[in-house]
């Protein structure tokens, strides 16, 4: 199958440890892709899995021609695992999801349906979280009305990473070879048709989610310093407020000494006027070295991910063909280096 099939379809699935629930995820999956029109396939991307993910995978590309496999050089995290599957995802529509059947695969022919009506971008809208923390469920409103005021972007919130792209957003989205991927933002900052489907939201199927709360705290960050420079513009207010307070305050002292006389006693406003703009000044501090750490990740310009091994699936190759070459050696694939076996090797 090629890029230009008009009527292709590849689902783009993330895995990190998920043997537990990637073989009921396939039946599920499958049957779906078996009830669409278009051209199916599927790409597991293996993020780094320390389980016997990779086996499992290997086992449904046996059993099914659809299923392509990526393997990366070590777990990068989901961000750079979506990257690299859609930088190596065939087909006019790209699908992402989840392999703990979380976001149910029986919502894709009602994203199909929304693409061909033209959109591209329809992604799940979560109508119902009681699956969530509570603390996950009532932070997250908060987050994204306060990324919507800050930002430029509007990201609807209630919304992941369950959605389809037409190949010019994907197309659009890979050309962004940003580090600190907040993919929620990026999905949103490309623009194009953008449409939302409603579903429940499950519990995860087994194995455990990686996301803890120090990690969803990060990704708040991440998704405010890559997208508005708002913290440092308020660092420099503060500084501006404190700074006129305290000059005040300083008139007010001069001018109390020359009328009254000389005051010892001072001790707590002089703490106060020690302590507050400190504190401010380290916040301030803190929230230039949030900018600057992620600008020094930046500049370095390292690749996004690399490919331990890729077989796009039988389907794809033809299967006769014996396993590809990827590329040449000595070339490279859109900022990812092919440094695979099988790239290597033929
Ligand atoms: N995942 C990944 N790399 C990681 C962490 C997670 O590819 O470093 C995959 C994981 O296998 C799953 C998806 O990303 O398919 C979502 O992960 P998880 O369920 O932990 O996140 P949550 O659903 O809780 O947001
Ligand atoms: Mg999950």
């Amino acid at each position: 199958m090629s890029r230009t099939d008009a009527s292709s379809i590849a689902v783009v699935v993330p895995v990190h440890n998920e043997a537990a629930v990637l073989g009921d995820f396939h039946a599920r999956l499958a049957a779906v892709l078996d009830g669409l029109e278009e051209t199916a396939s599927v790409l597991y991307v293996n993020d780094g899995s320390t389980d016997a993910s990779a086996d499992v995978i290997a086992g449904l590309s046996r059993g099914d021609p659809r299923v392509g496999s990526l393997a990366l050089s070590r777990n990068f995290g989901k961000e750079a695992a979506i990257t690299a599957g859609l930088d190596h995802a065939p087909g006019e529509a790209v699908i992402i999801l989840d392999a703990d059947l979380q976001d149910p695969p029986e919502l894709i022919p009602e994203l199909v349906a929304r693409w061909r009506s033209g959109f591209d971008v329809v992604y799940g809208q979560r109508t119902d979280r009681r699956a969530d923390s509570w603390l996950k469920r009532t932070t997250a409103e908060p987050f994204y009305r306060l990324m919507q005021r800050t930002g430029r972007v509007r990201i609807p919130s209630q919304a992941g990473d369950y959605r389809l792209l037409s190949r010019r957003a994907v197309d659009a989205i890979v050309s962004l070879r940003e580090h600190h991927r907040f993919m929620k933002g990026l999905y949103a900052w490309v623009g194009y048709p953008q449409a939302a489907v409603p579903y429940t939201r499950e519990s995860r199927a087994g194995g455990e989610s990686k996301w803890t709360y120090w990690r969803l705290w990060n990704l708040a960050l991440e998704g405010i310093t890559s997208f508005t420079a708002a913290p440092l513009k308020i660092a420099s207010y503060l500084g501006l407020v404190t700074a006129g307070g305290v000059f005040v305050y300083g008139l007010v002292i001069i001018a109390r000494t020359l009328l009254m006389g000389r005051d010892v006693p001072g001790y707590a406003s002089i703490m106060v006027v020690v302590l507050f703009p400190g504190g401010i000044q380290l916040m301030a501090l803190g929230a230039i070295g949030e900018y600057l750490g992620r600008t020094f990740n930046e500049v370095k310009r390292r690749p996004l991910y690399f490919v331990d091994t890729y077989d796009p699936g039988s389907q794809a190759r033809g299967d006769a063909a014996p396993l590809p070459i990827i590329n040449p050696p000595g070339s490279t694939v859109r900022g990812s280096r092919e440094t695979g076996r099988i790239a290597r090797g033929g």
